[in-house]
């Protein structure tokens, strides 16, 4: 009686806990976090191609491209990034910094450069971070045409008075700005938006775990049968949002619902930021959820700064969009560094993400309204044989109290997650006593 995406995930989730942790879902998605590690992405260029290839072998996606130039609102899709090689070779023709080795040595969006500097003029394009000498921090260019390398504070200390020759083999053209998109068609026309950024290079926490649990959560969706329908976008940060929202301003009225998610690997708390109202089934759900699963959380309002939620909250847009992450960017010592690496994300925080975010999924799919067709008193469950269906059961009271809370609630302002934050009865329990007033035409569902 269940929907199916309910009873999906419920038995996906149980198997999971005794199923061969090696071969679980927490395991997937550390798999494609391994795999995509090694890529250099950027806001624009083929290391976004090649991260989205490696998405569409798990859950197919529509890539877009949008050609650099175009206007989009008070912004313009730049030129395309592309890098083969970088390094820096001492006197005796070693390379003491090689792009090979780490991807963040390279300034992103670094332009093409080949020569050979003094110390001191090189150094004026070196960044460490001193009070973390040994990690190598992650720096862009996007916007100002620069060039420059990245280290760890110690390696710069250790370099000598010398001629050092330098390159960075990287293009920037006239190509495109990549995203990916996948469209899960559900009954209803009105859509779920999840929105992750895909725009950091080696970083596992920021975002590498936001495209992983996006990835596999869209997978679970798709081989369900939902009520909704769900568009997961897979873009660069800021200017993929804005480009995105200016290719489809048209269509933006049918989302419903939007969660931007981001930095979910790290075993913390969880972080919700409300929509720019405050004041959306989304907030509903979401901070329902946060507060009776007993996760260490914090809610915290709508400020414009952030991740893309911004974009979708500006005031001409203004889409009911919230943002959920774990411990927020630029409060753990390793953000933006090196040390975001395969190391510092867990499986059981990207498999608690996922569940949470399953969660936020189950109760968005409830959220459907119900009329009852017999409102006058209550109408006799006796005669229609109602009490042989509950009698059997295990949870015999609770569903009879269930099917009471439906039929008083179903007055066409209470969707069934309203019925089951107020009643405290779990939403699948909800859903289920709603499936079995529907058989006997005692409610019936408001368009
Ligand atoms: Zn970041």
């Amino acid at each position: 009686m269940l929907p199916s995406f309910l009873s999906w995930i419920y038995s996906r989730m149980n198997t999971q806990q005794k199923m061969d942790p090696a071969d679980d879902l927490g395991s997937s998605m550390f798999e494609l976090i391994r795999d995509l590690f090694p890529i250099c992405r950027s806001i624009t260029g083929n290391g976004v191609r090649e991260t989205l290839r490696m998405i569409n072998s798990i859950i197919p996606l529509e890539m877009k491209e949008v050609p650099s130039g175009t206007g989009v609102f008070d912004w313009v899709v730049p030129k395309e990034w592309n890098i083969k090689d970088a390094f820096i070779k001492d006197t005796r023709g070693n390379r003491i910094i090689d792009f090979h080795r780490s991807n963040l040595h390279v300034l992103n969006y670094s332009i093409p450069v080949k020569g050979n500097f003094k110390l001191d003029i090189l150094k004026e394009h070196i960044f460490t971070i001193p009070d973390k000498p040994s990690w190598i921090p992650y720096r862009t260019s996007y916007y100002a045409e620069d060039w420059g390398f990245c280290m760890s504070h110690k390696q710069l200390q250790e370099m000598k008075e010398d001629t050092y020759e330098v390159q960075i083999d990287s293009t920037l053209h006239d190509g495109s700005l990549t995203y990916g998109e996948v469209y899960i068609k559900g009954k209803s026309s009105q859509e779920v938006l999840i929105s992750t950024h895909i725009c950091h290079p080696s970083l596992c926490n920021d975002n590498l775990s936001g495209i992983a649990v996006n990835t596999f959560l869209a997978e679970s969706i798709r081989s369900s049968d939902p009520y909704y329908s769900y568009r997961f976008i897979f873009i660069p940060g800021t200017i993929g949002a804005i480009t995105w929202l200016s290719e489809n301003e048209q269509h933006l009225q049918r989302i419903k619902y939007g969660i931007v998610t981001s930095l979910l690997g790290l075993d913390d708390l969880f972080t919700y930021k409300r929509t720019r109202s405050g004041n959306e089934s989304i907030d509903k759900i979401a901070e329902h959820i946060l507060k009776t699963t007993a996760v260490d959380h914090v809610v915290t309002d709508f400020i414009p700064y952030g991740y893309d939620e911004t974009q979708f909250c500006s005031p001409g847009i203004n889409l009911p969009v919230c943002s959920l992450s774990r411990i927020p960017y630029g409060q753990y010592p390793e953000y933006h560094t090196s040390a975001d690496d395969l190391n510092l994300i867990s499986v059981k925080a990207l498999k608690d993400s996922f569940e949470l975010l399953s969660k936020i999924v189950m109760h968005i799919e409830a959220d459907r309204k119900y009329i009852n067709l017999f409102p006058k008193g209550e109408p006799q469950l006796g005669k229609r044989g109602l009490y042989d269906n509950v009698g059997g059961r295990n949870d015999s009271k609770e569903f009879q109290m269930a099917l009471l809370w439906v039929l008083n609630f179903s007055d066409g302002s209470h969707s069934l997650t309203d019925i089951s934050i107020r009643s405290g009865i779990s939403v699948e329990l909800i859903t289920e006593a709603s499936a079995l007033l529907q058989i006997h035409a005692l409610i019936k569902e408001l368009d």
